[in-house]
């Protein structure tokens, strides 16, 4: 034992000298278990014949703190007679620390590489869904506009009634892909805090109702229904915003139900926020599944192949949040699912970042 020792460990030559190191140094494991003299592989080694050129373990210091070690145990030897042995140990704190730091750099860079080519799949799979998603309004208004021709060409004239039904036809399907685009351009919105609020005093009410209609409009299997006291509710919001959440929503709570059925909204005041709660009875949301469905891109029916981008709720979040609101799902125990919608009356609780009283959309 010479001075170094005395160093590291914090003990002196006179308190260690009459037993064994081990007791000392190395009567403990890291964790605080004992660590028996019969494990120790320096101390269990004597008689030891053999030199240890390399080994590491965890010494105790004298204030019961640990720290690692590198170790070389050399034979001591006397007239061919085994009498002891040499242990030469290093205090490796500082190489375990470079090692545990590299291992953590390394585990993060496996880590971000792990997620940027999560992310690029996902790109990839959206890109595929996409395409698919914007070819179909096309290749059905292609087919319009070639039956049309060829019938025009074949009998010289078009009833007023087939030119209404076509282009009645033309218009929703220029609708859906207007509406696919402007998702689009959303997200680029978003993607660089572009996505602003122009907000004005609207009835609440008088929008639910107003996009209920337009739904309802959309749809003879399901039957939409109003729960909502008579008072209006004046709240500080973007209306067209606004709108576009709850078409979602309503889109939504029609698209996955498709046994047709009741699909309730609710509209109520809670204390300074308005709620607008709609409720189908479809086909849920997998438990597993829940926690993503505000992220972008996320289809948890994807495998059903139903259409959409998985953009509607992101997009939606993204608005609720700008108006300091909060949009959460529920999934009641009769089945279908429960979107509620929470927004405060006035602008106090609304995020600075979200008020853009004048300018243009863009
Ligand atoms: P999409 O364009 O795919 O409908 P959304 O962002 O609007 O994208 O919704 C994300 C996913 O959440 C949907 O793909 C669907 O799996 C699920 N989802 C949304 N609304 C409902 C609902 N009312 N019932 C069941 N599943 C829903």
């Amino acid at each position: 034992i010479n001075p170094a020792f005395e160093r590291v460990t914090g003990y002196t030559l006179d308190e260690i000298k009459d037993r064994p190191a081990h007791y000392t140094v190395h009567y403990k494991y890291p964790d605080g278990r004992p660590y028996p003299m019969e494990e120790c592989p320096i101390d269990s080694a004597y008689p030891i014949m053999q030199p240890v050129p390399y080994g590491e373990e965890v010494f105790v210091r004298k204030d019961g703190t640990v720290f690692p070690v590198a170790f070389a145990v050399a034979p001591l030897e006397r007239d061919g007679q085994n009498v002891g042995a040499v242990v030469e140990f290093r205090d490796i704190t500082q190489q375990k620390e470079a090692e545990e730091e590299r291992e953590r750099l390394l585990a993060l860079e496996q880590q971000a590489r792990i997620m940027a080519e999560a992310a690029s799949r996902l790109r990839d799979e959206f890109l595929t869904v996409a395409a698919h998603e914007l070819k179909t309004p096309m290749t059905s208004l292609r087919g319009y506009a070639q039956v049309t021709l060829r019938r025009l060409e074949r009998e010289g004239t078009l009833t007023p009634e087939r030119v209404r039904t076509t282009l009645k036809a033309i218009d929703q399907q220029t609708l859906r892909l207007a509406r696919l685009v402007e998702q689009l351009l959303d997200v680029s919105r978003i993607a660089s805090g572009r996505l602003a609020l122009q907000r004005q005093h609207i009835d609440v009410v008088g929008l639910v109702r107003a996009e209920m209609d337009g739904a309802q409009a959309r749809t003879d299997q399901h039957t939409l229904v109003l729960s909502v006291s008579d008072q209006p509710l004046l709240a500080w919001v973007d209306p067209l915003r606004l709108e576009q959440v709850l078409a979602n929503l309503l889109d939504n709570a029609i698209k996955y139900s498709p046994e047709g059925g009741l699909i309730e909204v609710a509209v109520s005041r809670q204390d300074e926020r308005v709620q607008i709660a709609v409720r189908d009875r479809g086909l849920g949301i997998p438990a597993e599944q829940r926690a993503h469905i505000f992220d972008r891109f996320y289809q948890a029916h994807a495998d059903q192949h139903r259409s959409g981008l998985g953009l509607g709720l992101f997009i939606a979040k993204q608005i609720v949040d700008l108006h300091g609101g909060t949009i959460t799902a529920a999934f009641p125990e009769g089945g279908g699912s429960r979107f509620t919608v929470s927004l405060p009356l006035s602008c106090s609780g609304a995020r600075s970042g979200g008020h853009y009283p004048t300018g243009s959309r863009s």
